[in-house]
């Protein structure tokens, strides 16, 4: 996320680092890079022009020359104005209304139907909520089928009329629905073109008029730069929309959409898309977005995210199994899972204050686990059980079956063979001893 643009902020402070005595042209020259790196994400001109001049004013107000760690404060600062160039606060979402109505619109592609999932998902799962999604999408039967797929795969219901043309009477007749049938949210997923055009335009337009949703949210491709500052404009100018949605944050985007959006149509970012699984939606937040980009890591998100996924009474099996000798490979597997739910690798690492830096060069696979998975799917039951069965013959086989090298098995035996003895020192009496040592 981001990677181009954090690493060419990086190298602009690196100007500040070295000098004995920091000058107003090494600020100037700072700032110079900064703004060059802000055009080279894709930032539209006059805001990194305004962005850097901002910042100097601040510093200037701040005698930042005069302060102890003048670099760090230059720093600060440009956190700071990240922040609020992505909008400051974090935005919520408007849920009032019985039923409360979410009306999505965008372009084609950029990840609308998708979104509408991960939302439907995220408020029944963390907000408890009962949503219904509406296909509006009246020239495309493959979007409704798309619709249909995403609400079984989250267990969530869709409202269709695939012989109605009309799409301002599909909405209203599933919001009726929704009414009749105890539904509190409503996602109105809507038709999208390559490009804006007036015909889509009017017709989302009529759409918003008639069913008034509490929440109109404009969701947009990261990928496209420029163009989705402009395209967010035309939406805006008929929709008037209340938040918009940043998709596919997880590819290599140069962030300027991000960073623009807000500027140009003054409406925040609510939600950024960060894969293709429904779980991949995270809320926005301006100020630990802009400790990403500025390599400080995003601590406060990756403990939520492990909180998230902590599950006590899996747990607490897990901590008799370790006590009575019986974690095996399929407990390894189990937390292996629980891992991969807080996200992909690269996005784990990239929370780390200093780790994105420092691992600049390594190649972090999506699926960093996928050898380990495959070799413990090629085991059998027993095997997984008792893992001292394992011997050369049956190491042969498990890497035929799982298409690795039999070092890569061994390399797995030996790190499990290290985690249970690990486990058992902190669990068993001896652990006692151990925290005794320790003075706990
Ligand atoms: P729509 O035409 O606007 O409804 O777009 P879709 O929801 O069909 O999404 C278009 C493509 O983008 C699909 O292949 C999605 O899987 C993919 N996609 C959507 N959101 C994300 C995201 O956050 N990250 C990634 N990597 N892909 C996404």
């Amino acid at each position: 996320m981001f990677d181009n643009l954090s690493d060419k902020l990086d190298k602009a402070f690196h100007i500040l680092k070295g000098h004995g005595k920091i000058t107003e042209v090494n600020v100037a020259d700072t700032l110079k890079e900064v703004r060059r790196a802000l055009l080279d994400a894709d930032v539209n001109f006059k805001i990194a022009k305004d962005f850097t001049t901002r910042v100097k004013e601040k510093a200037i107000g701040q005698d930042v020359l005069t302060t102890l760690q003048p670099g760090q404060l230059l720093v600060k600062l440009v956190k700071d104005e990240l922040t609020e160039l992505m909008g400051g606060d974090v935005a919520g979402i408007n849920l009032q209304g019985t039923p409360s109505v979410i009306l999505m619109s965008g372009l084609q592609g950029s990840g609308k139907t998708t979104f509408s999932g991960k939302l439907a998902n995220y408020l029944q799962t963390k907000k408890n909520k009962k949503p219904l999604l509406v296909a509006c999408d009246i020239y495309r039967p493959a979007a409704i089928n798309q619709l249909h797929v995403v609400g079984d795969s989250i267990g969530v219901e869709v409202y269709s009329e695939p012989e109605n043309k009309n799409p301002v009477e599909i909405a209203q007749n599933a919001i009726k629905h929704a009414k009749a049938n105890g539904f509190n949210i409503v996602i109105v997923d809507t038709a999208g073109r390559l490009a804006v055009d007036k015909e889509m335009m009017d017709e989302i337009a009529r759409v918003h008029k008639a069913i008034q949703p509490q929440e109109t949210l404009f969701v947009v491709d990261s990928m496209t730069g420029q163009d989705a500052v402009n395209t967010a404009k035309a939406f805006n100018d008929i929709l008037n929309f209340d938040g918009v949605i940043l998709t596919k944050l997880d590819g290599d985007t140069r962030g300027g959409a991000a960073l623009s959006i807000k500027s140009v149509v003054n409406k925040p970012i609510k939600f950024v898309g960060t894969g293709e699984k429904m779980e991949a939606i995270d809320v926005f937040y301006p100020d630990r977005m802009a400790e990403r980009i500025l390599g400080m890591g995003d601590v406060i998100s990756l403990v939520e995210r492990a909180q998230e996924q902590f599950d006590e009474e899996e747990a607490r099996k897990l901590q008799k199994k370790i006590a009575k000798n019986e974690f095996g490979f399929d407990d390894f597997l189990t937390q292996i899972q629980q891992v991969k739910k807080m996200g992909n690798m690269k996005d784990l690492v990239g929370m780390i204050p200093g780790a994105s830096k420092a691992m600049k060069d390594v190649e972090i696979e999506d699926d960093a686990f996928k050898h380990i998975e495959a070799i413990i799917h090629s085991m059998t039951p027993i095997e997984r059980k008792k893992p001292a069965l394992i011997d050369v013959k049956r190491k042969a086989r498990i890497a035929k079956g799982s298409g690795t090298k039999i070092e890569q098995v061994n390399q797995l035996m030996k790190q499990f063979d290290q985690m249970s003895k690990m486990m058992k020192m902190m669990q068993g009496p001896g652990g006692k001893n151990l925290m005794k040592m320790m003075g706990g």
